[in-house]
């Protein structure tokens, strides 16, 4: 029998973040910004019912300033059974954050998901994918137990510490397994929007070669505002038909992932 091959979908649900966090004076640009009410008003709940479809438990990384803005999406999404994990607060990338900015981030993004889940989130990724050298120390002082953020192995692994090990687990990730190169598009010169089939071609292609090695694991991670329009949608559905057509599949949420670490 094959053996069980965990696999994450994950979603970043950065809704206006994703704009606003690069670029403050992206605030004052309502037509940029309603990419981001997209995600929102239109992306999320097909989203949630494509994943009910094929009973995928899924985990939704969730800005702090997302929570505050639409605490029912969020509940809405606790309430069909996914997992809420942490994705700072206003999305700002830590090379950009001084040391008290990047601990404030790191809190207010829990403390905003706390006040509208009651729970205090356990697993973060970091917006932009980027640590600075503080950054581990803060994951550990804040009770962070879950980082999905390195792009070093195809499979779990426990953080260490001058060769000890650490109560930190790590969820690697990969650019090809996420939306954004083939999706994003602001109007800026230079990019492309892409078909959805030439994003299923790559992640099928990468599934099947992961699939075959021993160990590894397979975490796609999406952006509702991105994989939400109906043509992509289509696809995603159609790509976890394909995930779910091979033997020992198991679709995981990541604190489930990250529990398959010694
Ligand atoms: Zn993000």
């Amino acid at each position: 029998m094959k053996p069980i091959f965990p696999t994450v979908i994950a979603f970043d649900l950065d809704a206006e973040t994703l704009w606003t966090g690069r670029n403050p004076d992206n605030a004052a640009r309502p037509v940029l910004l309603s990419h981001g009410a997209f995600e929102i008003r239109e992306a999320l709940s097909p989203i949630l019912a494509v994943l009910a479809a094929h009973g995928v438990s899924s985990t939704f990384f969730v800005p702090g300033a997302t929570a505050d803005r639409y605490p029912d999406a969020v509940r809405a999404i606790v309430d069909a059974g996914h997992e809420i994990a942490s994705h700072g607060h206003g999305h700002r990338p830590i090379p950009d954050l001084d040391a008290r900015q990047e601990e404030d981030e790191l809190v207010r993004g829990l403390d905003s998901l706390e006040a509208v889940t009651g729970k205090r989130p356990t697993i973060w990724r970091s917006p932009s994918w980027e640590w600075s050298d503080r950054t581990l120390d803060l994951l550990l002082k804040h009770g962070i137990t879950v980082s999905a953020n390195f792009h070093d192995r195809l499979r779990p692994y426990r953080h260490e510490r001058d060769g000890k090990p650490l109560p930190l687990v790590e969820l690697p990730v990969q650019w090809h397994l996420t939306d954004n190169p083939y999706f994003f598009y602001g109007g800026q010169v230079g990019r492309v929007v892409r078909p959805a089939s030439v994003a299923r071609e790559v992640w099928e292609e990468e599934f099947s070669g992961l699939y075959e090695r021993p160990g590894a694991y397979y975490h796609l991670c999406l952006h509702p505002q991105l994989i939400g329009h109906p043509g992509r949608l289509k696809m995603l559905d159609a790509h976890l038909g394909f995930v779910k057509g091979h033997d020992g599949v198991r679709f995981m949420t990541a604190s489930e992932a990250a529990a398959t670490v010694e």
